[in-house]
């Protein structure tokens, strides 16, 4: 192994599995560069990224990773932030004393020496670190359920699949044969079904992104779906990633984004079902089948969803993943504030009385 690892870093330069990206917030976290959060928000969950020079295959419409996004590897964004690079010895030795971090999540991407230094970074986390250990996995490299296998024996413990778009043909149109993208719909629900085989029921997740274009009765759809077949939702906002081809559609309406979270905590925490809500002929949610009044008082609906640490409590919550600090939050790192709540009332359109209002969302949208 230490003879690839040199032929590799000497040909291509810093690249995985020597070296790995990791998103800006677990970079300030670690200490690499200083800085802190708005609103004081804590990382918990240390979110890395293979690195390679020729970057991911894949060219997904949306994503800052895509071959098709005008802009260096290295000044590329995903999923909103950078995500600078930094060697994985530095990486796992400022982890081992950060108290607050809870889990550890690596992101593959589509690249072919991707599985193989999966598994060698997981090993190593899993030998030098006592975290619990997630993989997004990219789901075009996986063809059986071996490559699941081997991940779990490495020490993975739960994987997370990026479905994103919530149709198959939003996913074929943004992600497959609409973009030459070599990703298939039918394709990462298998791979899911062989996830939950391996590594159990709700410990495999899908990653939906809001905003997409889709209804919110489809999106409703797509996290009923995973449910039934064991894998949690983990729930994105569309932000649009500058020089990538759809830099100039709108993030969703905050009313929309709200009411998405609030079926997916009914769905997730077997609350209700897809079956139970009513949508209008736009396919927008108007009746959730519960009664949501004290489900938006507690406010857990609306914070980040994602694998949670040791004490069962999301540990992967991504701060200020979909929106600018200035803008209001969409998915919350720490639990609302009274404060908070009243917002995200209004944001609903709901009354004093508890009711719901019809609000026309306008979808106008500035960079
Ligand atoms: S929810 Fe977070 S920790 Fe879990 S797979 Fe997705 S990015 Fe990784």
């Amino acid at each position: 192994m230490q003879e690839i690892l040199k032929r590799r870093e000497t040909v291509n330069g810093k690249v995985s599995p020597e070296y790995i990206q990791t998103s800006l917030a677990a970079s300030l976290t670690l200490g690499f560069q200083q800085g802190s959060f708005h609103r004081n928000a804590k990382l918990k969950g240390l979110n890395l990224l293979l690195h390679y020079e020729e970057g991911c295959l894949g060219k997904c419409h949306f994503c800052g990773l895509s071959r098709s996004r005008q802009a260096n590897p290295k000044g590329k964004t995903f999923i909103r932030v950078d995500w600078p690079l930094y060697p994985l010895d530095e990486i796992i030795e400022r982890t081992k004393s950060k108290e607050q971090i809870h889990r550890v999540c690596l992101s593959m991407i589509t690249h072919s020496r991707a599985l193989e230094d999966t598994l060698y970074v997981v090993e190593r986390l899993k030998e030098e670190t006592d975290l619990p250990i997630s993989v997004l996995i990219a789901p075009t490299l996986i063809r059986h359920d071996d490559s699941l296998a081997a991940m779990k024996k490495a020490g993975t413990d739960r994987v997370g699949i990026a479905i994103d778009a919530a149709t198959p043909e939003l996913f074929d149109r943004l992600r497959g044969k609409g973009v030459e993208g070599p990703h298939r719909w039918d394709h990462y629900w298998d791979v899911i079904r062989m996830a939950v085989t391996v590594f159990g029921r709700f410990h495999a997740g899908i990653h939906l992104i809001v905003g997409l274009s889709e209804t919110e009765e489809e999106m409703v759809g797509a996290i009923q779906k995973g449910q039934s077949m064991g894998a949690l939702t983990h729930l994105f906002s569309f932000f649009p990633e500058k020089g990538s081809p759809m830099e100039k559609h709108p993030p969703p309406p905050l009313g929309q984004y709200r009411r998405i979270q609030l079926a997916r905590w009914i769905i997730n925490e077997s609350l209700g079902s897809a079956g139970q809500m009513k949508f209008d002929e736009k396919g927008t949610l108007i009746d959730f089948g519960v009664d949501v009044n004290p489900l938006i008082q507690t406010g857990e609906a609306f914070m980040t969803s994602g694998c949670p640490g040791r004490d069962g409590r999301v540990a992967c919550n991504r701060p200020f993943g979909n929106e600018r600090p200035s803008e209001p939050i969409r998915n919350f790192p720490f639990m609302p504030e009274k404060e908070d709540i009243e917002v995200i009332k209004e944001q609903l359109g709901i009354s004093p009385l508890g009711s719901f209002l019809r609000k026309q969302e306008s979808r106008s949208f500035q960079r």
